[in-house]
């Protein structure tokens, strides 16, 4: 089991860098929900958790503790820059060599593989996610929220996807993670299908708390919370009718 710890940047009181209408703290959210629902659907043997899943304000201290707590193989740090330049750069702590510096490269390299941002280096940084880690770490800065040209770009949720393939690609590479196999049919348990993911995030949590296993899909612009996936239809029905006696509208659907 790979553990990759994702930690949007900012959030609650916190909005991080503001320009063009836009929150650094909501977009680092949207990134780094995608770069987790895209591992979890698409990627065997691996496990995510994020410093937040909503608006949460979260001290620096509290998302590496997180981290250093559950045993993270890799801290991802998702950020917007802000300051009058354009385009991506990551950060690593100085002075670090393999693997951090592998992780970095891999990440740097399939990120710019994906958008259309000036490439700004591969930079060193002392920072609080990347010393207190206890983990290998990288900070991404994913463009410019008060440069116009960067900003258009982020505004699409096109583009928002093509960052977090990215990063999903370097992780792949950086752990050799391997692709599920999506081969037959499979059924799937699900209570619930929203366009807006903190909907989703929350009655994830809900049933969380009632003992089942969630994870959010998102697919067709919905934000899928499921409960388990089975290649045995019997195996679905049965989760779903727990799910119904818990309260939850449970349904079985093949994909
Ligand atoms: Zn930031």
């Amino acid at each position: 089991m790979t553990k990759i710890f994702i930690d949007p940047g900012h959030g609650g009181t916190d909005p991080g860098a503001v320009g063009n209408g836009m929150q650094e703290k909501n977009l680092t959210l949207q990134i780094s929900s995608r770069i987790r629902d895209i591992l979890l659907n698409e990627y065997e043997g691996i496990s995510v958790l994020m410093s937040r899943t909503g608006d949460q304000t979260t001290s620096l201290t509290q998302r590496t503790d997180a981290a250093n707590n559950w045993g993270a193989d890799f801290y991802l740090s998702i950020h917007v820059n802000a300051g009058g330049g354009t385009g991506y750069e990551d950060y690593i702590f100085p002075g670090l060599g393999a693997p951090t510096t592998t992780y970095q490269n891999l990440i740097h390299e399939e990120v710019l593989k994906q958008v259309d941002y000036r490439d700004r280096g591969k930079k060193q940084a002392n920072l609080h996610v990347l010393r207190e880690s206890n983990m290998p770490a990288v900070l991404t800065e994913n463009g410019f929220i008060d440069n116009t040209s960067d900003a258009a770009k982020l505004k699409q949720s096109s583009f928002i996807e093509q960052i977090a393939r990215g990063h999903v690609n370097g992780l792949v590479r950086s752990f050799g993670l391997v692709r599920k196999n999506l081969a037959g049919p499979l059924y799937r348990v699900q209570i619930g299908a929203f366009t807006v993911s903190t909907n989703a995030d929350q009655l994830a949590a809900q049933a969380e708390e009632k003992g089942f296993d969630t994870y959010i899909s998102y697919r067709d612009g919905y934000y899928k919370v499921q409960i388990g996936a089975f290649a045995n239809r019997e195996n679905a029905d049965q989760l779903a009718g727990k799910a119904i006696e818990a309260g939850f509208e449970a349904i079985v659907i093949q994909e």
